[in-house]
């Protein structure tokens, strides 16, 4: 969709709660890169209000949006045109116009296997993974992680037939599994990712430290203090690698980005900048 942004970017972010987004940030960093002036505000907007607000923003000529919780699965109900993985997911985080046709794309699963992939050195190919939650974040990610080539995912969930539910729904895409939280440790896995919320609460999923060998890397997709208590739980039970979710959140940014403008960021400085500044005091 990319067309000649010298009036301008106008993008944003739309959630409730919205004031903890970092993407403004980083849409900044990236705009930078390139000389192009940006706008980018957060949009704090209450459910019932989200489908009259997405008219209106067509209507003020934005070029783009992304959307965070909790109307990711309003936001794919409301596009015309949805891309394969925003199908698949059955949420979009990137919105733009076509004419008067909106469009959707979900990024997020992209971002995490970009993130595995050029920042952290992990070779997806072959490996059998575990999901930890069936949320909207865990079905945003397995298509793209099918895609990149792993042997199998085990989703474990505290609900087990959101697990299963799920499991069912990629059933024809690739190997899938699903178990409570409490089978998990009966699975041997060589990448572990905790795609629960609990974090966010300063907590961890209740798993047996025997799901952790020394070869195992341990990916929680939240970043800063909610990502704290799974990372140290993985750390201490001898874990490869614990890696936070920053850099995935750079990669989708970077993949909407591209969709609105064309252009690639550089994401490894961006990445850089951002580790710098949340170790400032
Ligand atoms: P949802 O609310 O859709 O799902 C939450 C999941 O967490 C459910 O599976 C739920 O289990 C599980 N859960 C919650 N509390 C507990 C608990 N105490 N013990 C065990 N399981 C629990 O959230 P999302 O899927 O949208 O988001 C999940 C995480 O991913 C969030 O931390 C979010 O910030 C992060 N994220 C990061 C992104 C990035 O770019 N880095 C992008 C998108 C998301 P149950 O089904 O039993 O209720």
């Amino acid at each position: 969709m990319s067309q000649d942004w010298g009036a301008g970017l106008r993008l944003g972010v739309v959630g409730h709660p919205v004031e903890h987004s970092r993407s403004p940030r980083i849409h900044e960093l990236f705009a930078k890169q390139f000389g192009l002036p940006l706008e980018y505000p957060l949009f704090d907007v209450l459910p019932a209000d989200f489908a009259a607000f997405v008219k209106h923003r067509e209507e003020a000529h934005q070029s783009g949006m992304n959307v965070t919780l909790p109307h990711k699965q309003a936001a794919h109900a409301l596009c015309e045109v949805l891309t394969d993985r925003a199908w698949q997911a059955g949420a979009v985080n990137t919105l733009w116009w076509e004419g008067h046709v909106l469009h959707g794309d979900n990024t997020d699963g992209i971002g995490l296997v970009r993130d595995l992939t050029l920042h952290q050195g992990v070779e997806l190919k072959g490996k059998r993974i575990m999901v930890v939650g069936a949320g909207g974040a865990c079905r945003g990610i397995l298509g793209p992680l099918l895609n990149a080539g792993v042997s199998s995912i085990i989703i474990s969930n505290r609900s087990t037939d959101r697990a299963r539910a799920l499991a069912e729904v990629f059933a024809e895409e690739g190997e899938l599994g699903w178990c409570g939280l409490e089978q998990a440790h009966q699975h041997s896995v060589d990448l572990l990712i905790n795609a629960t919320s609990c974090g966010h609460r300063g907590s961890f999923p209740e798993l047996s430290g025997d799901l952790v060998g020394a070869d195992t890397v341990c990916y929680d997709l939240s970043y800063g203090p909610a990502a704290l208590p799974f990372l140290d739980w993985a750390t201490k039970n001898g874990a490869r690698m614990a890696v936070d979710g920053l850099g995935m959140l750079v990669e989708q940014a970077a993949e909407s980005f591209h969709t609105w403008t064309g252009l690639k960021p550089d994401t490894k400085a961006v990445l850089g900048t951002l580790r710098e500044e949340s170790l400032r005091p």
